[in-house]
């Protein structure tokens, strides 16, 4: 089948999503803090260069599968760290493999966030600087900022930079798209519900299927966006979210 690079896959989403290609025969190369075959820390420069080197060289530059998971939640009170990993991390690693990528005519899905499109701004000071690449500038921005003020902008960012290179990518032969789960039951939700106050902002999200996501079904996505059946898709942002996304903005797409 192939070899496959995930991104946090010692937990939640990603781990799921590494059993399941781990099934259909892949080679898996995990990444993540620690216990997968790259430890590396996506939140500083050094991490995700190392992070990228050993997976080159472990894949001899092919890369057939890459789903990029590692993230962090908006309970944290480091926001300056939800940005470094959410959206540095990612694109850091989403531009270093772009070449194994397109020796194969491989595909890859980033996770995303429905929160991406809730109460963010489109033209946010920290949004532009993500997207200038400038991440001095985003942390400067960031300040003291709670995770809860970032992880939504972050994501957003993150849509847009992968949105921004499907086309050219496309050309390349490279598959290329975003899933945006709703609040899905993993370790990371399990911060959430816990924290004194952002569990109540949990609690205020409309989900029309009255309850949360679980790992597998969002895996189940991923694992379509990875297959030949999904080939003539690219760019697209597919929200998984129990009807949450089409309840708070019926009218955009
Ligand atoms: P999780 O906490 O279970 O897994 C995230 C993984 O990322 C962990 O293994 C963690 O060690 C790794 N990680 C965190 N910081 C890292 C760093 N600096 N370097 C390397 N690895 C690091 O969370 P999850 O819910 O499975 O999240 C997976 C992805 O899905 C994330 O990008 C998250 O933002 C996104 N997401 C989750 C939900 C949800 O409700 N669970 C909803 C929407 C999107």
């Amino acid at each position: 089948m192939g070899t496959a690079v995930i991104t946090g896959a010692a937990s939640g989403i990603g781990a799921c999503v590494k059993a399941r290609l781990k099934a259909q025969g892949y080679d898996i190369i995990g990444i993540d803090l620690k216990g997968e075959a790259i430890s590396a820390d996506l939140s500083t420069v050094d991490g995700r260069q190392s992070a990228i080197d050993k997976a080159l060289d472990m894949s001899g530059g092919k890369i057939d599968r890459l789903v990029l998971a590692a993230g962090l939640g908006g309970h944290l009170e480091n926001g300056a760290l939800v940005a470094r990993v959410n959206y540095f991390g990612a694109v850091a690693l989403l531009d270093g493999f772009k070449e194994a990528l397109a020796a194969t005519k491989g595909r890859c899905v980033v996770i995303g966030s429905n929160s991406a499109q809730m109460r963010t701004d489109p033209k946010a000071p920290m949004v532009e600087a993500m997207l200038e690449g400038n991440e001095a500038k985003t942390i400067e921005i960031i300040g003291g900022f709670h995770a809860a003020m970032v992880y939504g902008h972050s994501k957003h960012a993150l849509t847009r930079a992968v949105r921004r290179r499907a086309a050219e990518w496309g050309e390349l032969g490279i598959s290329l798209n975003v899933i945006a789960p709703g609040p899905t039951e993993t370790p990371m939700l399990e911060g959430v519900k816990e924290h004194p106050t952002i569990s109540k902002s949990l609690e205020m999200i409309p989900i029309p299927q009255k309850r949360f996501g679980r790992a597998e079904e969002i895996t189940d996505i991923i694992e379509f966006l990875l297959s030949d059946t999904a080939d003539y898709m690219q760019g697209s942002v597919i929200y998984v979210d129990g009807g949450t996304d089409a309840q708070l903005r019926p009218d955009a797409f």
